[in-house]
């Protein structure tokens, strides 16, 4: 999932001049989920930007509008609403917004709404952590499942380093040391030997953007 918050009023209204007409769009999954461009969510910036004189058209929620299908769709099914208005405001991550930019047709001026923060997962408190940075080359097989580069500060590949002390990082004295927390886990199946191997850097060749993944091919 993509973890995202919503961006203070003041920062939303700063960039969209009073009288604009504006459109919004939600997100049904990830911005949903996060409480950010949900129907409720939706709700309360129409009220902002009507209370501070701004038009809201009218709004839509994609089930995921970083899937261009179903947003074309959510957006002809809203197309005279979309035509009259000034500009798009997006409430859903990055992917999200610039999904909304290349499949818009009337070329709307897009308006942000969200910070993206990270790719999370949720714990069992219901926070969002990040497990993972879709590095292009996963280790978790080695690693006993458990992501060095992402969970590691330094992102090490040899780790842990000198600061860790007693199980607990030095970069963050409350979080788990990410390579302490690998050795126990490889000990406890008995799979030491898989730290004996010297990693090499990793090579972030693979994560040269844009990436793409050609699904035609
Ligand atoms: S190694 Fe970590 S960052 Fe890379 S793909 Fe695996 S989980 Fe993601
Ligand atoms: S203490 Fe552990 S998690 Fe923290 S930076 Fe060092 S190796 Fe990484």
């Amino acid at each position: 999932m993509i973890i995202t918050q919503q961006k203070s009023p003041e920062d939303v209204l700063k960039y969209i001049p009073e009288g604009e007409k504006v459109f919004i769009i939600g997100c049904g999954e990830c911005s949903t989920t996060c409480q950010t461009g949900g129907e409720a969510e939706i709700l309360k910036m129409k009220e902002i930007l009507e209370k501070s004189g701004r038009k809201v058209t009218g709004s839509v929620i994609p089930d995921a509008p970083c899937v261009a299908a179903q947003l074309k769709t959510a957006m002809a099914k809203n197309i005279k609403a979309i035509k009259e208005s000034d500009s798009i405001l997006a409430l859903t991550c990055g992917l999200g917004a610039q999904s909304i930019k290349e499949n818009d047709r009337t070329k709307k001026a897009i308006h942000i709404g969200c910070d993206t923060l990270f790719m999370g997962a949720t714990d069992v408190k219901n926070d969002f952590v990040e497990f993972c940075s879709a590095c292009g080359d996963c280790v978790l097989e080695l690693t006993a499942a458990i992501c060095p580069i992402t969970r590691c500060p330094k992102n090490l590949m040899n780790g842990p380093c000198g600061g860790q002390d007693k199980g607990k990082c030095e970069v963050d004295k409350e979080r788990d040391c990410a390579w302490i927390m690998i050795y126990k886990e490889l000990k406890e199946r008995d799979k030491l030997h898989l730290l004996k191997e010297l990693r090499p850097p990793k090579d972030y060749s693979k994560t040269t953007k844009p990436r793409k993944r050609n699904m035609s091919a």
